[in-house]
């Protein structure tokens, strides 16, 4: 199976190649030839544990790339909190799929922990010898994860950039207090889109020379295709729960940013699993909102800064690999609605393609006060604590279900409430101490939820990062790092 660039076939790749280089060269995004089938029938899926089943996926999606077994095991055992690495709870009538349960507390772990040691195994298989540089730009959980996954593996260094002022203050303690010799984290004066516009110039700029740059974010098939492990363990989960029959199709509700997340469930799907509906939840910045209602994609909006950072962006990369598997792979369009993205600002897709999206997809969106009640009320009635992204795709679900789909539903729980605990305050009508730490142990103190160990450890730990940069001086700071020998 070979892999091309979504804005043209005639760029192929391997699996190795793809997830060694992340980006096509053409700007495109590595996708599959066609998706292959997971040939798990219900016997054969309840009889997996996760990292067997984990392992099974990959070895589908990555075929080529070796010790994928070794991989599975190197990245997650005793990483995770607990025995189950994700956990599906009943809440109410719907299934929560946690999956903040690794090192940095955010679902960016289940690939981020796997995602080193598959460019291990991918440069092993194309005998490339040379150093990885792994750029990243984050909207808060991704740098973190990258960094606890990359730092000091042999043959990488990992540079994150982050928007100044734009993550939580935990999320943003968390990066520039990372440890290792091959890190490092900077400030981006802008959004999380001005960093990843300035990770994508530094691609191009970086095409044909000496340097091998990588990405972590979801535009690397590797960060992509541990994500789809996670859906048919939860569907594993309800089957063992017996909130499923065999077969039955389960819809899942996804707090959406980058596309990376439900873009999973969608390859899920296509490779058997028995999804019904995928629901997109967006928070005020609800750019995908529209454009599954509508076929409009308008990146040109107001930048809503909100309680649910972690999906504050306008231009969503992994909606690029939708557009091209909902074509049957007619690269000419996606290059040409990603052509008019660049230079206009929007695309409009075909009627046919937008029907046929539709027919998969649907949406909703949530503010924060909308957000904020979701958390206040399952937590009164429940005492199931959720994180405000979380409580996006809770909200989303809620005004779904309403609307009369009758199918099993499974929220897609993204991040530890630790993370983000002024805002759980807020939600719970508790007044907000100054210090992010101070409401760590408030919200504890309030509601008897362990704080995650990694979290609890950060105030203690020295801040090692402190570059803030304009986003114009990406490539020239990129430039002069990598010509750095060490950047202890
Ligand atoms: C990254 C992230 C999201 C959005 O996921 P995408 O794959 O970018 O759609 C949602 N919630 C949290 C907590 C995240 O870290």
């Amino acid at each position: 199976m070979q892999y091309f660039s979504t804005r043209s076939k005639q760029e192929t790749a391997t699996a190795a190649e793809a997830i060694l280089q992340g980006l096509a060269p053409d700007g495109g995004l590595y996708v599959p030839e066609s998706i292959p089938a997971a040939e798990l029938d219900d016997a054969a899926l309840l009889s997996l544990d996760q990292y067997a089943l984990t392992a099974h996926i990959l070895k589908k999606l990555l075929p080529g790339v070796p010790g994928i077994d070794a991989v599975v095991e190197a990245g997650y055992r005793n990483k995770f909190d607990g025995e189950d690495l994700t956990p599906t709870v009943p809440v109410e009538k719907a299934h929560v799929l946690e999956l903040y349960h690794g090192p940095t507390s955010a679902f960016k772990d289940m690939a981020l922990c796997l995602l080193p040691h598959l460019v291990a195994s991918a440069a092993k298989a194309v005998g490339q010898k040379e150093e990885v540089l792994v750029l990243t730009a984050t909207s808060g959980d991704t740098g973190k994860a990258a960094l606890a996954g990359f730092a000091d593996a042999p043959h990488t260094r990992v540079m994150v950039f982050y928007p100044d002022g734009g993550v939580s203050e935990v999320q943003r303690a968390q990066m520039v207090t990372q440890e290792g010799s091959n890190v490092c984290v900077a400030a981006v004066k802008g959004n999380f889109d001005d960093a990843q516009r300035g990770v994508k110039e530094v691609f191009s700029a970086f095409q044909g020379t000496h340097v091998r740059l990588s990405s972590a974010n979801s535009i690397n098939i590797g960060r992509l295709a541990p994500q789809v492990a996670y859906y048919f363990k939860a569907y594993a989960d309800l089957r063992r729960q017996g909130a499923v029959k065999a077969g039955e199709q389960v819809d899942f509700v996804v707090p959406t940013g980058n596309f990376g997340n439900i873009l999973a469930g969608y390859i899920a799907k296509k490779m058997g699993l028995p999804v019904g509906t995928l629901v997109c939840a967006s928070n005020e910045n609800d750019v995908l909102t529209e454009f599954l209602e509508t076929g409009l994609y308008d990146r040109r909006r107001p930048f809503h800064k909100t309680a649910s950072p972690s999906m504050d962006i306008l231009v969503s990369s992994n909606l690029e690999r939708l557009l091209y598997f909902a074509s049957d792979g007619d690269d000419a369009l996606v290059a040409s609605l990603m052509r008019d993205l660049n230079e206009k600002g929007f695309y409009r897709v075909p009627d046919g393609l937008l029907r046929k999206i539709q027919s998969e997809f649907a949406c909703g969106k949530a503010d924060d006060s909308a957000a904020f009640d979701a958390i206040r009320r399952v937590w009164e009635k429940e005492h199931y604590l959720m994180d405000p992204h979380t409580a996006v795709a809770w909200r989303v679900y809620e005004d779904y279900r309403k609307a009369g789909e009758g199918r099993p539903a499974v929220i897609l729980s993204t991040a530890s409430p630790y993370k983000f605990a002024p805002a759980m305050l807020t939600a719970l009508r508790v007044e907000v101490p100054e210090s992010g730490f101070a409401a760590m142990d408030l919200l504890h103190e309030k509601t008897g939820a362990a704080v995650p160990q990694g979290l609890a450890s950060l105030r203690e730990k020295p801040v090692r990062h402190r570059d803030v940069i304009d986003p114009r001086d990406m490539l020239s700071y990129v430039e002069q790092k990598s010509l750095l020998d060490s950047w202890q």
